[in-house]
């Protein structure tokens, strides 16, 4: 089974959209020609940038595709600051980042949250990025297989094995987030590995075979290639190095 790397950027609240239309067209000029051809990248910019960027990348016909960093369950009501999944449907949003640790951590969402949300994502025939991770204090405590797994049967709950086949998961682990300290590719392919013979437990060979796993916590374009040659790795969600594009753009190249 091949399955074709993702690699995608998720800004944070960085970058407004003057600065994000700076952002993606330098990003697209640095990539040689052909490499997207074997490499899916998606951009997740702020909700403010999204609309910018969609156009950018309409209009220039740009190989990226657009994403979002989160949004609520609900189609539409009284959720003062939400952003409904089906208004991102409208901008053409392909893929939506969901359960991240800084949203579980400082925003209390929760598993139940999270399920919600990849279902509502789904509704709108777009693709969950569903996140998942340990702290550094479950991982000293031997517990990240059982709080990552926890993580995949609640996210998962009442998904179909059709639809597991074409989400996205990514195993961050918090204490990698950020602090540019990375796991070891061996520690992440083992998680990884553990999360897809989970999916397996949970569904069945084709499903676990096609889904999609990525790596996330201080990528960089000097960890990358031996990040992505796990084989349960099949892409990054990339933080901080995203907001560069010259670092971005060495990790889209990370075949060579
Ligand atoms: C992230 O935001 O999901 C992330 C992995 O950040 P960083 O690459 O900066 O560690």
């Amino acid at each position: 089974m091949t399955r074709t790397p993702l690699i995608s950027g998720n800004w944070k609240m960085n970058l407004n959209h003057f600065e994000a239309i700076q952002t993606v067209q330098k990003l697209h000029y640095l990539i040689p020609k052909g490499v997207l051809d074997n490499v899916e990248v998606s951009i997740h910019p702020p909700f403010t940038d999204i609309r910018s960027v969609q156009t950018l990348i309409e209009s220039e016909d740009l190989d990226f595709a657009l994403g979002a960093q989160h949004c609520h369950f609900e189609d539409s009501g009284a959720f003062t600051g939400e952003v409904s999944p089906a208004f991102l449907a409208k901008l053409n949003t392909q893929y939506v980042i969901c359960g991240h640790s800084e949203r579980r951590e400082v925003f209390g969402e929760t598993d139940e949250m999270v399920n919600a949300k990849v279902l509502a994502i789904m509704k709108y025939a777009m693709t969950p990025i569903l996140c998942c991770g340990e702290t550094l204090t479950e991982r000293e405590a031997g517990k990240t297989e059982s709080k990552v797994l926890g993580q995949i049967d609640a996210g998962l709950a009442g998904v179909t094995n059709e639809q597991i086949a074409a989400l996205v998961i990514a195993y961050e682990p918090i204490w990698a987030i950020g602090t540019g300290k990375t796991a070891t590719a061996d520690d992440a392919q083992t998680v990884c590995a553990a999360i897809r013979m989970q999916v397996r437990k949970l569904t069945d060979d084709a499903t676990a075979d096609a889904v999609r796993i990525q790596y996330g916590g201080s990528v960089k374009g000097g960890n990358a290639p031996e990040l992505m040659s796990q084989p349960d790795i099949d892409g990054a969600l990339v933080g901080g190095a995203s907001l560069d594009p010259d670092e971005f753009s060495r990790i889209i190249q990370f075949n060579g």
